[in-house]
């Protein structure tokens, strides 16, 4: 059980600063004032800077994603994709000492105890070797990797909420959800810069003790696909921002 709390909890950012913004738009239109960041602020996008710049602003608690040990070096970046590879080393040229000191100040997981809450971008059970939760059995086995009610993450840039009911059996819901005392939960919050569930618009969650809820906001793609044309970044991350695929 955790005590009474409202965040706003935004994920896989990928220096994209357009979907950042209109993010963080949404979160302050709604009047949440507290904010939680999963990891994976750069990679992919054309802003990262700018996008660490905000992230350090705005979020309460941040924890690390791969693209962010990858571009420090904790990660070795033959784990990544050509595209993805290419991006890494793209975002290592942009970032200035201090950009460089908060990726590296990061934590790979937070646990916030009066709110039984666990942070992590990946997974519980081995978050630096950066599994994915994709199956309701992937679930299953991590829920025995935090003790916490809720467990936040991001990662596969598709939202989902699962629920552990306490007869063990596990539930997945889409958008939104009332949640129970009685439950447990493991909540992919979706991805900021680049959806990857069919739906193009920016994602993240709303999570309060009582309730998950999945928030998708729109914003300037074209804007973010110039700048990665500009800039050089592979054709294939530019389209993908628009199938949001
Ligand atoms: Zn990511």
């Amino acid at each position: 059980m955790g005590g009474v709390f409202q965040y706003a909890v935004i994920s896989d950012i990928h220096s994209n600063l357009e979907a950042l913004r209109a993010v963080l738009e949404d979160i302050d239109r709604r009047d949440i004032e507290r904010i939680l960041f999963l990891g994976d602020v750069v990679g992919y996008g054309p802003d990262p800077g700018e996008c660490i710049n905000l992230v350090k602003k705005r979020c309460l608690h941040s924890v690390a994603g791969n693209h962010d040990w990858a571009v420090i070096g904790y990660t070795p970046t033959d784990y990544f994709n050509y595209n993805a590879r290419i991006a890494i080393e793209w975002t290592r040229d942009q970032l200035s000492d201090e950009d460089l000191e908060f990726l590296q100040s990061l934590s790979i997981v937070k646990v916030m105890d009066s709110e039984s809450l666990f942070l992590v971008h990946a997974s519980p059970r081995q978050p630096d070797a950066w599994n994915y939760i994709l199956t309701l059995y992937d679930a299953e086995v991590n829920f025995q990797y935090f003790k916490e009610r809720i467990c936040l993450i991001g990662h596969s840039h598709v939202p989902f909420i699962i629920e552990r009911l306490p007869s063990g059996e596990i539930v997945i819901h889409r958008d939104e959800i009332a949640l129970k005392d009685s439950c447990r939960y493991i909540i992919n919050v979706g991805s900021v810069g680049q959806p990857r569930d069919g739906n193009p618009k920016a994602a993240y969650g709303i999570i309060t003790d009582e309730s998950a809820r999945i928030v998708r906001v729109g914003y300037d793609i074209s804007s973010t696909q110039e700048k990665m044309r500009r800039a050089g970044l592979p054709e294939f991350l530019i389209e993908r921002l628009e199938k949001g695929m």
